[in-house]
């Protein structure tokens, strides 16, 4: 793969509780970072030319063997088919297992509002398609801290992102990517809660 371009070619800065989408191309680079830190982004991806194709991180968990990724690993679709691979993580700390927060699950919890689930299905159908393509094992949450402990618990702590902590992913095929930035109040995020800024940088 030859280098990506040094500037971004498409750059959306994203606030809380407000969603964003966008495609890449083949080869092109997303870069997600957490402009000011503690700040989590629910995060579903696609194969753009046929979106019954998605992410799936539970299949990605079982081909790495683990309940976590890093650089050099690759995000397969549920057809086995990579469709992302990370190419720079410079937090090292997300949650790979799936899910989002709705609706359903802040009320559960005491909270009576929308939650990711609703802006991601916004952002679908903004683009013609469906809500019903958004599964939870399509959905990444760079930057959130819910570590798998050997006592089998299993809990949400606090982001540990810094200021411009960003992670970055190379589409291995055309893609499409629908964004939420989470208002679950703390653990899940720091206060204030705050911006998600997504780049797009092209292969030279
Ligand atoms: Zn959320």
């Amino acid at each position: 793969m030859t280098p990506r371009t040094p500037t971004p070619i498409q750059s959306i800065t994203v606030e809380p509780g407000q969603g964003a989408h966008g495609t890449l191309e083949a080869g092109q680079t997303l870069r997600i970072i957490d402009v000011q830190g503690q700040q989590v982004f629910d995060f579903s991806s696609f194969h753009r030319d046929d979106p019954t194709e998605c992410c799936d991180l539970i299949y990605s968990l079982f081909v790495k063997e683990a309940w976590k990724l890093s650089a050099e690993d690759k995000l397969y679709t549920q057809r086995m088919r990579p469709l992302w691979t990370i190419t720079a993580d410079t937090c090292g700390v997300h949650e790979w297992t799936g899910g989002f927060c709705s609706h359903d699950f802040n009320r559960f919890l005491g909270h009576d509002q929308p939650g990711c689930k609703e802006v991601l299905e916004a952002e679908l159908r903004l683009l013609g398609l469906s809500p019903q393509l958004l599964i939870p094992s399509s959905c990444l949450n760079p930057f959130m801290n819910m570590p798998h402990r050997s006592d089998g618990s299993w809990r949400v702590e606090p982001p540990v992102s810094q200021a411009g902590d960003y992670i970055e992913l190379r589409a291995e095929m055309p893609v499409l990517w629908v964004g939420s930035v989470c208002t679950m109040p703390p653990p899940t995020n720091g206060l204030p809660l705050s911006s998600i800024r997504c780049e797009v940088y092209a292969t030279e």
